[in-house]
C-alpha cells in the first residue's frame, strides 16, 4: 500500500501490531509522547547509529529484511562492546516516496527478528517523509551489571584478541559492489558464480555476502579480566588504533595470527587479492576486539600484544613494519 494512503499514524499503528511483545519493565511503549521504562539498579548504556541509503546501504543488493536486521545489529554491537546487555530500541525513519508500506513492514520484520533473539523491546521512534532516500536512525539503550569496558583501559603487556574471523564482510561488500545483484541462494552445492570472468563457488560468495548484509553480533561471555574493548566497524587496524589512542599505548600484531575464514581465503586466492587487506582494513565485521592479560583463558583469537609505544605489524618472516590506522573514515574518502 502507498504510504500517502496509509499516513504516518496509520503506519505507526500497523508497525505497533507487528512488534514483538515487550518486557514487563516497559511501563509505556509505543503510542504515547514518550516511552517509560523501569530503570534497574545498574549503569545505563545509550548508543545511536545511523544508516543512510547511498552511504551505508544500497537497496539494489540488500532486502528490506536484511537491512532491518543490520540496522539493529550494528547498534547491538556497540552495546556488547561496552560489556553491556541491549534492552530497548527506538527507531527513527525518514521514508522516501518510492517505499511502500510492505517495504517498511519487511524492514520491521528484520528488526523484530533480531530484537526477539536478544530480548530487546522496541519502545518508540519517529517517522518522517524523506526527500532523499531512506534514512534510519536507531537508539539502543542497554544496561551493564558490573562495570563498563572502555577503549581506554589497555596496558602494555596485555594480549590483543578478536572474537571471530575478520575481513569476510569487506569481501562480501566488494563482491556485491561488483556483482550489483541480490544473491539469495545457490542452485546447488557445486553451483558457481561468474565474477569478472572468474568462476567462484556460489556457497562461498553467499556466505561472505551474508556476513556483510546480516552481521551476527556475539557477546563475550567472560569479561572479568578484559581491560579494553571495541567492536570492529571501521576496520581492524583503525579500531585497534582507537584503543591505542584512548589507552595511550602502542600495539604489535602478527599477520599469521589473524583468523581468516576458508571462504575469504578461497575467494581472495581466485581473485588474486590479499585476504589480509580485507581483514586489516575492511571493516563492518561487527566482531569484538579486546585486550586482556595474556594468561586470559578465552576462545577468542590472540593476534598480538599491547606495547608502550609504536604500532607494528609483523609478517611470517619476522619482518616488522609500522601500520597506520587505515580503515573507513567518513568525509576523508570523498576528496
Ligand atoms: P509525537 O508527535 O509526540 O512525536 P509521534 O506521532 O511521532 O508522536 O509518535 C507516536 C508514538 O509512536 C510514539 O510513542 C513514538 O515513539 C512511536 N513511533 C513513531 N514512529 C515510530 C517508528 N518508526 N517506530 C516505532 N515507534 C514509532
Ligand atoms: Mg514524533
Amino acid at each position: 500500500m502507498r504510504l500517502s494512503k496509509l499516513g504516518e499514524f496509520g503506519l505507526i499503528k500497523k508497525l505497533q501490531k507487528k512488534i514483538p511483545a515487550i518486557s514487563p519493565d516497559v511501563i509505556t511503549g509505543i503510542g504515547d509522547d514518550a516511552a517509560a521504562i523501569k530503570v534497574p539498579k545498574s549503569r545505563i548504556l545509550v548508543t545511536s547509529d545511523m544508516l543512510i541509503e547511498g552511504v551505508h546501504f544500497d537497496l539494489s543488493f540488500t532486502t528490506f529484511y536484511q537491512l532491518g536486521h543490520k540496522f539493529l545489529a550494528v547498534n547491538i554491537s556497540d552495546i556488547l562492546a561496552m560489556g553491556g546487555e541491549p534492552k530497548y530500541f527506538l527507531v527513527s525513519i525518514g521514508i522516501p516516496e518510492k517505499c511502500d508500506s510492505e517495504n517498511i513492514n519487511e524492514l520491521y520484520s528484520g528488526i523484530s527478528a533480531i530484537a526477539r533473539k536478544f530480548g530487546i523491546s522496541i519502545i518508540g521512534g519517529d517517522t518522517c517523509a524523506s526527500k532523499n532516500g531512506l534514512i534510519l536512525n536507531g537508539t539502543l539503550i542497554g544496561n551493564v551489571k558490573h562495570r563498563t569496558i572502555n577503549r581506554s583501559g589497555a596496558k602494555a603487556g596485555d594480549g590483543i584478541f578478536i572474537t571471530d574471523t575478520a575481513g569476510d564482510s569487506a569481501m562480501g561488500l566488494f563482491l556485491l559492489l561488483n556483482l550489483k545483484q541480490k544473491i539469495k541462494r545457490c542452485e546447488s552445492e557445486k553451483a558457481g558464480i561468474k565474477f569478472q570472468g572468474i568462476s567462484l563457488e556460489c556457497r562461498n560468495v553467499l556466505s561472505l555476502v551474508k556476513k556483510h548484509l546480516m552481521p551476527q553480533p556475539v557477546h563475550l561471555k567472560n569479561t572479568h579480566r578484559v581491560t579494553s574493548m571495541i567492536d570492529i566497524s571501521d576496520g581492524l587496524l583503525a579500531d585497534l588504533g582507537h584503543i591505542c589512542d584512548e589507552s595511550r599505548t602502542g600495539a604489535v600484531i602478527y599477520k599469521e595470527k589473524i583468523p581468516l575464514s576458508g571462504e575469504l581465503l578461497s575467494v581472495a586466492k581466485k581473485l588474486g587479492r590479499d585476504p589480509l587487506d580485507f581483514a586489516l582494513k575492511g571493516g563492518e565485521d561487527y566482531i569484538l576486539l579486546f585486550t586482556a592479560p595474556v594468561s586470559y583463558r578465552t576462545n577468542a583469537y590472540r593476534i598480538g600484544e599491547i606495547i608502550k609505544k609504536g604500532r607494528y605489524i609483523i609478517d611470517s618472516n619476522g619482518r616488522k613494519s609500522r601500520f597506520k590506522a587505515e580503515g573507513y573514515e567518513h568525509f576523508k574518502n570523498s576528496e
